[in-house]
């Protein structure tokens, strides 16, 4: 399915497709991986803009703060935090952030991967969104939830670019009680 928006500016019509401004790049970084580049929508000011947009608006009044993924999730989630008036916190890669950290191992096919969250990240019963641009297998947003939830904050939606459905991430996220809101829903065949 390719979900586009609809801006309704007086009775001017525009309709906006993201995956227009998504590449979509063959075996990278490795062989048998589609990689989808959002570099061409990020390039493009009013695509960008709009997406944020959309991204943001449903949350207007709602959020405390967003909280974003190193590092794509840090472009997107910033501009919406900035667009809603609200702060913004960085789930990072590790031995990134200094001072106390809480810290999340996840399974990746080989290996794992880890996720850091300053201890004042996020704040007792603070209402957040999570902001990332791709959900793929979901083992990184499954690391941002445990670790908000770890320090008291309510999860009001997971809100990605994005969603790969075939590959399990938002059926993950919204077993654990979190609505997933992608823009773009790409699937295998497709
Ligand atoms: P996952 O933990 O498998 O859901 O992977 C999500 C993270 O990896 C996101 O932060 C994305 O930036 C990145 N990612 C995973 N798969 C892709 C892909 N096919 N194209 C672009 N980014 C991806």
């Amino acid at each position: 399915m390719n979900m586009s928006l609809t801006i309704n500016e007086d009775e001017d019509m525009e309709t906006i497709s993201y995956r227009e401004h998504i590449r979509e790049v063959e075996d990278f970084p490795k062989e048998g991986i589609k990689f989808y580049d959002i570099a061409p929508l990020l390039g493009n000011g009013a695509i960008f803009a709009s997406a944020i947009a959309e991204m943001a608006e449903p949350l207007r009044g709602n959020v405390d703060k967003v909280v974003g993924f190193d590092a794509r999730g840090f472009v997107f989630g910033a501009a919406v935090a900035h667009q809603l008036g609200v702060g913004f916190a960085m789930l990072r890669k590790p031995g990134k952030l200094p001072g106390e950290v809480a810290h999340v191992e996840y399974g990746l096919e080989y290996g794992t991967n880890a996720l850091e969250l300053q201890a004042d990240g996020v704040s007792e019963g603070e209402r957040v969104a999570l902001v990332d641009d791709v959900i793929a297998t979901g083992g990184t947003a499954q690391a941002g939830i445990e670790l908000v939830r770890g320090q008291g904050a309510e999860i009001v939606e997971f809100t990605a670019l994005i969603d790969l459905p075939h590959l399990g991430g938002s059926e993950a996220i919204k077993a654990l009680g979190v609505p997933v809101r992608p823009l773009v829903t790409t699937r295998q065949a497709e």
